[in-house]
């Protein structure tokens, strides 16, 4: 919908993208959420190969430089194809390369993020724990410092990639002192699969099968400190800027998963007779496509809002109630539209005739993960309420509450 604010390399490599989605079998989607496949390897070496990973890093470490609404708009083009491709394609190109590009070392650039976006090595990043995803700072994992290494303890859950990746992001204590603030006493670590890394347990999924998600183990798995990303209690700023390839690459994504769903409603609408009349002639249905309509064209307009914001430097802790509304908004309102897309179908909309019920499977996630929905509000309050004591003298363009009547009867309001 925004393609006439994209300019032609923007556009091109979008039309790479697309010829990315054309070009892809529609044997792997069905593989995949069969769980015959285990992780698309072959699938991701060719998306390196079309230099589509990870388009908006530098050239010098194997992306294109281009900006985050081009990242968007291809994440809506691979999600299109299906939640969990889009999901692998994001991970290890866009999540954890960006942690790395951005807080690591040349290094570690050169080691763990040039053969990724070649297509290479794969990689997954590791935030959940077994008891709980949502209170991050209270994780468990620990890393003890050795000297030139650290041993790490612990588990990890719902990883996608736990089976396919080489490398995993793992957030771990390191600070033993109980006092210690949570903020200030966690490291993130590029850990090597090997010996002490132990694939346990593989989950079977509702939806989004097929890209290796399972419960990792690490026991005395030994982690050399060169393999520190930033400093040493140093995890938060790099949690703090992950938000952004994660929740704003979610929202994207989710954009794309639900678009098919749309259009094969729209084609079977225009199509299919109840009562001798075309469905779509019925308000009851066609309604329901102008609501779905409008809620793509809603989230579109939102993801590119905000991915403008990230591009124009907008600071992080400005950015972060933006890019919590766009991951809360865009994932309610797909689901919303693939909600919507089953109804009108019908009862063939429920069957695997059609697509619409791997795609309602998969969309499901999107308002659980990078974070759930409920967590986004309460980011979404946190930096409202904060934001408005901040900026009050900006704000009082003018005293608003004096607009009434009645305004000078300042004894019915009553605050306490
Ligand atoms: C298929 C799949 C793939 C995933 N991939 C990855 C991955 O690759 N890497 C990774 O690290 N994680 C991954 N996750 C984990 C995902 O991010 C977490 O499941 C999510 O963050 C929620 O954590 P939890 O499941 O432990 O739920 P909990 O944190 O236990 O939350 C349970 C419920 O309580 C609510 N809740 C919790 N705290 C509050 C609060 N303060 N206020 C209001 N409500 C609250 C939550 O919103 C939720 O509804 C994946 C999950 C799934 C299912």
């Amino acid at each position: 919908m925004y393609e006439h604010l994209l300019n032609d390399e923007q556009r091109r490599v979008v039309e790479e993208a697309r010829a990315f989605v054309r070009d892809t079998p529609r044997q792997l989607i069905l593989d995949m959420d069969a769980d015959k496949v285990r992780f698309p390897r072959a699938w991701l070496r060719e998306a390196a190969r079309r230099n589509l990973l990870g388009v908006r890093h530098p050239r010098a470490w194997g992306g294109r430089a281009m900006d985050w609404v081009t990242a968007s708009a291809v994440s809506e083009e691979i999600g299109s194809l299906s939640y969990e491709l889009a999901c692998v394609f994001g991970l290890g190109a866009d999540l954890v390369c960006d942690a790395i590009i951005r807080h690591g070392s040349d290094a570690q650039r050169e080691r763990y993020v040039k053969p990724l976006l070649a297509g290479e090595i794969f990689a997954a990043e590791c935030l959940t724990e077994p008891r709980g995803g949502s209170d991050f700072f209270g994780t468990t994992t620990t890393a003890r410092d050795c000297g030139d290494h650290f041993l790490l303890n612990g588990q990890k859950r719902f990883i996608v990639g736990a089976e396919g990746a080489d490398y995993f992001l793992v957030y771990a204590r390191t600070d033993p002192d109980p006092g210690a603030r949570a903020q200030q006493s966690m490291t993130c670590f590029i850990v090597d699969r090997g010996p002490g890394v132990e694939t346990k347990y593989l989950y079977g999924l509702m939806g989004c099968r097929g890209g290796g998600t399972g419960r990792l183990v690490f026991r005395d798995a030994r982690v050399p400190r060169e393999n520190v990303i930033g400093e040493v209690n140093g995890a938060y700023p790099v949690f703090n800027t992950m938000m952004i390839p994660e929740r704003l690459g979610t929202a994207a994504m989710t954009i794309g998963a639900a678009r098919p769903a749309l259009e094969v409603a729209t084609q079977y609408s225009s199509r299919r007779k109840a009562f001798g009349e075309v469905i779509n002639r019925f308000q009851g249905v066609s309604f329901q496509v102008a609501e779905a309509v409008t809620l793509l064209d809603a989230s579109r307009a939102m993801v590119y809002l905000t991915s403008r914001a990230v591009d124009d430097g907008v600071a992080v802790d400005r950015v972060r109630r933006l890019i919590s509304e766009t991951k809360k908004f865009v994932t309610e309102s797909c689901q919303k539209v693939v909600h919507n897309a089953m109804q009108v179908v019908g009862g063939i909309g429920y069957t695997n005739v059609l697509p619409l019920e791997r795609i309602y499977r998969d969309i499901r996630l999107a308002s659980i993960w990078t974070g759930t929905n409920e967590v986004m509000a309460m980011i979404i309050a946190h930096e409202w309420y904060r934001g408005r004591g901040k900026h009050k003298a900006a704000r009082l363009l003018r005293d608003y509450a004096r607009d009434a009547a009645e305004a000078d009867a300042a004894d019915e309001i009553v605050y306490e």
